[in-house]
């Protein structure tokens, strides 16, 4: 069951759950309740349809006016939140980090690298750093299921895409 909402913000004050931004007055937002809380939080359209499409899909057909091409939104949604979710890789910020699988150093600066959450333990999981053929050794997804993840995660250009997809 959802009570998640589409309406036309009332004032200019609130404030995006997902990009925390302000949402301009009159502009549509979509408004996620919360039980524990009983309120809504809010989100631009766009920044919903990220946080959870299905429930956004509903709310926009229960929204009796014009929300907009629907599809264009789930579209543009799908590249909020690339380059921060994770298995993903990214370039290396500094050349200091190192793989934890090989232990050697992620280098040199600029590098593409793996970024996932790897069991240190059991049960015990870290985000840490890889090399991006270093991934699939502590990911708990397999070969193909982990490419997938990690090109959709992953803000790319082709060339890097295909280096991702060789060396994985
Ligand atoms: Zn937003
Ligand atoms: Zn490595």
């Amino acid at each position: 069951m959802t009570t998640s909402i589409i309406e036309a913000a009332k004032s200019g004050r609130s404030k995006c759950g997902g990009c925390k931004k302000k949402i301009e007055k009159g502009a549509l937002r979509f408004g996620e309740y919360n039980d524990r809380y009983e309120s809504y939080r809010w989100y631009h359209l766009v920044c919903g349809a990220a946080i959870d499409a299905r429930d956004f899909v509903e709310a926009t057909e229960e929204f009796e006016g014009d929300v907009g091409d629907v599809d264009a939104i789930l579209e543009e949604a799908k590249n909020i939140g690339k380059g921060t979710k994770t298995p993903r890789v990214e370039p290396a910020s500094s050349a200091r980090s190192s793989c934890v699988v090989c232990s050697e150093k992620i280098k040199p600066k600029g590098v593409l690298r793996g970024v996932l959450y790897y069991e240190v333990d059991v049960d015990n999981w870290r985000k840490g750093n890889t090399h991006v053929g270093c991934m699939a050794e502590v990911s708990d997804l397999g070969r193909d299921d982990l490419i997938d993840q990690v090109l959709e995660n992953s803000l790319l250009d082709d060339e890097q895409r295909e280096e991702v997809i060789a060396q994985i």
